[in-house]
C-alpha cells in the first residue's frame, strides 16, 4: 500500500497532465476497476478535466462546468497510473513496474482515456483492489468528512493540533495514525516525524508539552513534504529505471533500523508493537 506521499506524488503529476484535457473515450478492461459501471463512457465523454485534488490517498478528478460528477481514484495495493503524451513517451506513477509493463495496454490495464488531443492515461491495476470511479458531489463529501486536516495543507493549525491531543489519552502513535484526526501520516511516517520531535510513540497524547506538540507538528509535515520531494523525482524516471519505488532508505532514522545506533545519540533503535502497529524508536533522544 502506498503511504499519503507517494499518492500525492502521483497527484501532483496527474495535475500537470490531464488537466485541460477532454475525454474522447474509456476502455474498460475490467469492469470491477470502474465499479461495474457500464455507463462510465457516456457519463465522461467530452468532459474535460478541471482539477486533481486529493482526499488522504483518494484522488478526485473534477470536471469543468460539472457540480455533480467525480472521478474517484485509488491506487489501493497495486495501482498505477501511466500517461502516454502524443510522441508516445510514457510516464507512469504508483507502485513498481514490473516487467513488461512498459508497452501500454498490459495485461494489468484496467481502464484507458484517451483525450481528444491523442493523448492517454492507463489505470493498472494487478490485483484490482483499485478503482476509478464515477461519483456524485455527495459521495465526495462523504468522503472527505472521514478525513481530518493534513499537516502538509498550508492552513494546518499546530495550536488546535495541541488543544486537540489534550483530549487524547492514547499512546501518541496511535493518535497520528487516526486519519479522522490527522489525516495523511502512514506507520512509516509517524515513526520518523516521532524520532525528529525527540517523542516517544507510547507516550500519552495528552501529557505532551506544547513544545513537544509544536515540534511534532513541525517534524510530521517535514517527514511528509521531504517524502514527497523523493517520490516526485522516482515518478519522473519511473519506466527508465525499471520501476524501483522511492527510495526512501537514504532518509529513514528509525523506521527499520532496530539494532542500529540512532544516528543522533549513538543509543539502540528498538522495535516494539505500539497502537497495533510494529513501531521503531530510539531508546536514547526520544522521552
Ligand atoms: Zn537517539
Amino acid at each position: 500500500m502506498p503511504e499519503l506521499p507517494e499518492v500525492e506524488t502521483v497527484r501532483m503529476q496527474l495535475q500537470r497532465k490531464v488537466v485541460g484535457k477532454t475525454v474522447a473515450d474509456v476502455e474498460v478492461f475490467h469492469a470491477k476497476s470502474v465499479d461495474n459501471n457500464s455507463n462510465i463512457e457516456d457519463q465522461l465523454r467530452g468532459k474535460t478535466i478541471s482539477d486533481v485534488d486529493r482526499i488522504g490517498k483518494l484522488m478526485i478528478f473534477s470536471f469543468v462546468d460539472e457540480d455533480d460528477l467525480f472521478l474517484l481514484a485509488h491506487l489501493k495495493m497495486t495501482g498505477q497510473f501511466f500517461y502516454i503524451d502524443k510522441t508516445g513517451k510514457t510516464i507512469g506513477g504508483g507502485h513498481s513496474a514490473t516487467a513488461g509493463d512498459t508497452e501500454l495496454p498490459t495485461k494489468h490495464t484496467r481502464v484507458t482515456f484517451h483525450f481528444t488531443d491523442r493523448t492517454s492515461l492507463h489505470f493498472n491495476d494487478m490485483r484490482i483492489f483499485g478503482y476509478v470511479k464515477v461519483a456524485t458531489a455527495n459521495e465526495v463529501r462523504t468522503a472527505r468528512a472521514r478525513f481530518g486536516p493534513e499537516p502538509i495543507s498550508p492552513d494546518f493549525d499546530c495550536s488546535w493540533f495541541h488543544k486537540k491531543l489534550n483530549k487524547r489519552k492514547t499512546p501518541i502513535k496511535a493518535a497520528l495514525l487516526d486519519q479522522t484526526f490527522i489525516a495523511g501520516l502512514g506507520n512509516i511516517y509517524v515513526d520518523e516525524a516521532l524520532w525528529r520531535a525527540k517523542v516517544r510513540p507510547t507516550r500519552r497524547s495528552d501529557k505532551l508539552t506544547k513544545k513537544e506538540a509544536a515540534a511534532l507538528c513541525a517534524a510530521a509535515g517535514d517527514v511528509m513534504n521531504e517524502s514527497i520531494a523523493v517520490g516526485g523525482t522516482t515518478f519522473q524516471h519511473f519506466v527508465d529505471t525499471g520501476g524501483a519505488n522511492g527510495n526512501f532508505s537514504d532518509y529513514l532514522k528509525v523506521f527499520g533500523q532496530q539494532g542500529k545506533a540512532c544516528e543522533r545519540c549513538g543509543k539502540i533503535i528498538k522495535k516494539i508493537r505500539c497502537a497495533g502497529r510494529g513501531t521503531h524508536y530510539c531508546t536514547g533522544c526520544q522521552k
